[in-house]
């Protein structure tokens, strides 16, 4: 047992958490991670030479942050930790690896535990490829890691709990923030609150944020529909409607995103079996009793394997670990692994108020004019795809792709995939899970020619 290879891939909450877990039990797991430092995405660390104080950085969640920072210099000698390392493959008990060094490697596991994350949900609308346009994601981590703003007057546009999070950490850090705009209805939030009130107080933060905004004079609209960035040759103002209304603000950069979507690409290429989601509006890998998936030696935690937010992935992670100990025959603590599954299942009613409080825009597919771009990285826009399904009989999004190059490009769909997906369900009036989902390719994210071809 003790050169079991237990490799995890990725170390924010739920990577961290289940390595400390494991190596706690005797293990030696290897952490690879293509950031910096541990944090993931939430408690992102900013590089050598910008760090600021923790409570600037992370607001309410400091101590967390503080406490998931410390654990993997602390069991340094106990994990095989290697950051800037990109896995980009999975192939018959390996990884293929970009690391830091440029070099290609592979590593062999025995066991696999997925704890990939998310990634910000983009959604095309007019003007979203001009210079000056972030995902909301982007404009947080421009903030965190190197305290700098992506304008001096910006805008959010959205549709999930980091578009009031995101404004107020802007608001704090002194940015003009010229309006919030909220692509779901008021009336959602209040419908979800009840859901939510299973966590007061991350309810309360979000309560909390949106007065601030308030306060702070920011202009909030709520149901806004047909967002338009214009320009020329960079963001200059958006117009939108809102309250049967047209609107337009003036602003040089806008951070826009509407939800979360899930890592999926490596649990593919392992062969996970996947099933569609209707909540999440996506299909994620099969998750069974703590954290297994439907391939053996394989293990899924985190957003990766379906948003749940980063206290439920620091939840997960450690119980996915204890699901390996147990399959592994190692002694584990079952009351433990109990009480991390009632956890768990309280933070999904959470989720559940979230998802109520902000639901899919779906108007931005329904209303998407046909000369906005889709897929950035082949140049398709929401023409071509209408016509390939219409004329071409397109049903499902790998037959989409193969037809029209759609999610062929650098991001191998990542950016570009769901909203593929979701234009094809409108146009031809089915539900989304009939699109199916675009497959994994590697290498899952670009990797550089001269890496290659050093190999
Ligand atoms: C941009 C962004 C900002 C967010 N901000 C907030 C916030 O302010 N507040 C909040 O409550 N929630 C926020 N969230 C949600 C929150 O980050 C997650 O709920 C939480 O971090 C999930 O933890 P995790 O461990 O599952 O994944 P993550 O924290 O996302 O960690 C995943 C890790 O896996 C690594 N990884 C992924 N794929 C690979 C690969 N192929 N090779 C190597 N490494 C890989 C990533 O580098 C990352 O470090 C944010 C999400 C995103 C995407």
């Amino acid at each position: 047992m003790a050169d079991l290879r237990v490799v995890v891939v990725g170390a924010g909450p739920a990577g961290v958490r289940a390595a400390a877990t494991l190596a706690a039990a005797g293990l030696r797991p290897t952490i690879v991670d293509e950031g910096i430092k541990p944090g993931g995405r939430i408690y992102q660390q900013p590089p050598e030479g910008a760090e600021r104080p923790a409570a600037e950085l992370y607001g309410f969640d400091a101590a967390k942050a503080t406490r998931l920072h410390a654990i993997v210099p602390a069991l340094r000698m106990r994990i095989d930790y290697r950051p800037r390392t990109l896995v980009w493959n999975v192939f018959e008990g390996a990884l293929d690896l970009l690391t830091a060094e440029g070099r290609m490697e592979q590593l062999g596991f025995d066991v696999l535990l997925l704890a990939t994350g998310a990634t910000d949900l983009a959604l095309p609308f007019p003007g979203w490829t001009l210079p000056g346009v972030f995902s909301l994601g982007g404009a947080q981590i421009a903030l965190k890691t190197q305290g700098c703003a992506i304008g001096r007057r910006v805008v959010f546009l959205g549709a999930g709990p980091l578009l009031p999070l995101v404004a107020w950490q802007y608001v704090k850090a002194g940015g003009e923030v010229a309006a919030v705009l909220d692509a779901t209805p008021f009336v959602a939030k209040l419908r979800g609150a009840w859901r939510m009130a299973s966590a007061p107080a991350t309810l309360a933060k979000g309560v909390y944020y949106t007065g601030q905004l308030r306060r702070a004079g920011v202009p909030m609209h709520y149901d806004v529909r047909r967002p338009r960035v214009d320009g020329a040759g960079r963001v200059e103002r958006i117009r939108f409607e809102a309250g049967g209304r047209t609107h337009e603000a003036a602003c040089d950069a806008v951070g826009a995103s509407f939800g979360l979507r899930s890592e999926t690409q490596l649990a593919d290429l392992a062969g996970c079996r996947f099933v569609y989601e209707p909540r999440a509006r996506q299909w994620l890998p099969h998750r069974e009793a703590g954290g297994r998936s439907s391939v053996k030696g394989v293990y899924l935690a985190g957003d990766g394997a379906g948003i749940a937010g980063a206290d439920a992935a620091e939840l997960a992670g450690e119980r996915a670990a204890l699901a390996v100990l147990e399959d592994l025959g190692y002694r584990f603590d079952v009351n433990r692994a109990l009480d991390l599954d009632g956890r768990l299942a309280r933070l999904d009613r959470f989720r559940r108020g979230l998802e109520t409080a902000y639901p899919f825009p779906s108007h931005l597919v329904a209303d998407l004019p046909d000369e906005t771009l889709v897929c950035r990285c082949e140049g398709i826009d929401a023409a071509t795809l209408r016509r390939t399904i219409r004329d071409k009989d397109a049903r499902e999004v790998n037959r989409l792709k193969a037809l029209s190059r759609s999610g062929m490009g650098r991001c191998q769909g990542r950016m570009c995939g769901l909203a593929a997906a979701e234009l094809l369900a409108h146009a031809r009036g089915a539900d989304l899970a009939s699109a199916g989902r675009l497959r994994g390719q590697p290498p899952i994210k670009p990797i550089p020619i001269v890496a290659e071809a050093l190999e």
